[in-house]
């Protein structure tokens, strides 16, 4: 810019911007302002757009994001340098800052740079305005009738890349309990873009009783945050509820560790007397037991108490133990010590197992909650 005043064409907005000498500037219509060609005109139509793109997503919060068309920032730098100005907020920063206040003026949402549940990209550039909003993590516990495996698995003809047989999803037809919390919770939250984390987990036959187990699920640009309490799933003519289900305040960087009641069907290799059993039950008594976890260091966990009852070689046992030992195992003994088939000094085969009470031990952990999430 060589820096004659006709040269310094700008429309108010520019101008403003620009702080101290304003007589240096002849304020002209905005297609005419030599740094924005009218862009700074159009935040109240972009924020027009913003509102009406986030009309299907539930928020409190927002923020805006913008890119520029090429040459624009450029245009704005060589003036300041050129005038030696200092300008008070970058072209950028306005307009994102005039859109945004069009938004919360129309929509009475607060902008939150920090946290917003929903952020706007708006292009100048194209004209285009995107919209990406932060996960919700929904915590919630599963009970589950017997037949319905917890994960959906791989399809077995194709290992996941999808065929015929699949229907091109690459995963078991066989429901699941994660398929179908996926589909409820797709509809309720508007995306079908999850992460599962399951605290623990039980064969496709165990049935989990209430309170049911916990899990919690990452779910991916959300168009709704309010999520139910409890609901109810149909598979396969059979129900599957969630039951304490509620949205975390941010993501969770930690879990609890937990312990379950268990109500395992067995059979032994030989008849079991009463003596037996009484031997079972005081052996694992807030008992020890090592776990040679495969390709993993040994772990101990702890088995709270057992009892339990037979009828021949048949074997009913109930048991209290910590998240992460396998209860086939701890019956069966490969890989578990002590074991029942250890103690009962036969060999013990479980047949089933259901869960019956899951209980948290210590509280979820968070990296750190803003004050506008505690709300939740
Ligand atoms: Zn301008
Ligand atoms: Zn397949």
């Amino acid at each position: 810019m060589s820096g004659t005043p006709q040269e310094k064409r700008l429309c108010r907005y520019c101008s403003e911007r620009q702080g101290g000498q304003q007589d240096a500037f002849v304020i002209v219509p905005g297609l005419e302002c030599a740094v924005c060609s009218g862009l700074m005109d159009r935040t109240d139509a972009t924020g027009e757009l913003a509102v009406r793109r986030l009309r299907r997503y539930e928020f409190r919060t927002f923020a805006v994001g913008v890119t520029l068309p090429e040459g624009v920032q450029e245009r704005e730098d060589e003036l300041r340098s050129g005038l030696r100005l200092k300008g008070n907020e970058t072209i950028k920063t306005q307009a994102a800052r005039l859109v945004g206040s069009y938004m919360s003026r129309s929509t009475r949402k607060r902008l939150d740079k920090k946290n917003p549940d929903v952020t706007v990209l708006v292009n100048f550039g194209t004209g285009e305005v995107s919209v990406s909003s932060k996960p919700a993590f929904f915590y919630g516990r599963y009970t589950k009738p017997a037949g319905i495996a917890q994960r959906r698995s791989f399809c077995q003809l194709c290992r996941g890349s999808g065929c015929e047989k699949c229907g091109n999803t690459g995963y078991e037809r066989r429901p699941s309990v994660e398929e179908s919390l996926r589909k409820k919770l797709s509809g309720f939250s508007g995306s079908p873009k999850m992460v599962f984390t399951w605290l623990g987990s039980e064969d496709r036959e165990s049935r989990v009783f209430p309170p049911g187990r916990p899990f919690i699920v990452e779910i991916k640009n959300p168009r709704k945050r309010k999520l139910p309490r409890r609901f109810g799933v149909r598979v396969r003519h059979r129900t599957l509820t969630v039951t304490a289900g509620r949205v975390l305040p941010s993501k969770p960087t930690r879990l609890p560790s937990f312990r379950f009641l268990t109500e395992i069907r067995a059979v032994a290799a030989t008849k079991v007397d009463q003596k037996s059993l009484r031997e079972l039950k005081s052996a694992f008594r807030r008992a020890a037991v090592t776990f040679q976890r495969p390709n993993n260091r040994p772990t101990t966990k702890t088995v709270y108490g057992v009892s339990a009852a037979a009828k021949g070689r048949a074997l009913l046992i109930r048991a209290e133990i910590d998240g992460g030992l396998p209860v086939k195992r701890f019956v069966s003994g490969e890989l578990v010590s002590p074991s029942v088939s250890e103690v009962l000094k036969t060999e013990v085969g479980c047949r089933s197992f259901d869960i019956c009470r899951v209980r948290e031990i210590g509280e979820i952990g968070f990296a750190e909650v803003t004050r506008s999430e505690e709300k939740n």
